[in-house]
């Protein structure tokens, strides 16, 4: 497995374009547009940072695991995940299962602007949520 870089850091947002007149108004970065990623129930902004990005999520369900994150931290957005680029994905989820890592995607799924991602299950990577992400 061959991790190249934080591809992005994922962020819980209650409202989407109040985050985002934040972050381009105030913080002068420039989003991508949005995309609606219906089997992960979010809304989806990246703003392009450098060389890595920040990904913006609201939910589109209130059951969706982003209005999950938002009620367990007092109804307040905040960090959610990080996300690591890989060169091949499929190569990289066998890798983390061969060292005995816990995936939540043991396939990889679709994510925003056509990535191929998969994440790891938080209690396997000490708490944080990770992404792994494969970009063309
Ligand atoms: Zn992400």
């Amino acid at each position: 497995m061959n991790i190249n870089r934080v591809d992005h850091i994922g962020i819980a947002v209650p409202n989407l374009e109040e985050a985002l007149a934040f972050y381009e108004g105030v913080l002068g970065l420039k989003s991508n547009g949005s995309e609606v990623i219906e089997d992960q129930k979010v809304k989806v902004a990246f703003l392009p940072c450098g060389d890595s990005e920040l990904e913006l999520l609201e939910s589109t369900e209130p059951d969706g695991p982003i209005a999950k994150f938002i009620k367990k931290n007092g109804g307040r957005g905040g960090i959610q995940h990080v996300a690591l680029r890989v060169d091949n994905i499929e190569k990289a989820i066998e890798d983390m299962k061969a060292k005995g890592m816990r995936m939540l995607d043991e396939k990889p799924r679709y994510g925003a602007g056509g990535a191929k991602i998969a994440f790891c299950h938080p209690k396997s990577s000490l708490g944080v949520l990770l992404e792994l992400t494969e970009r063309q």
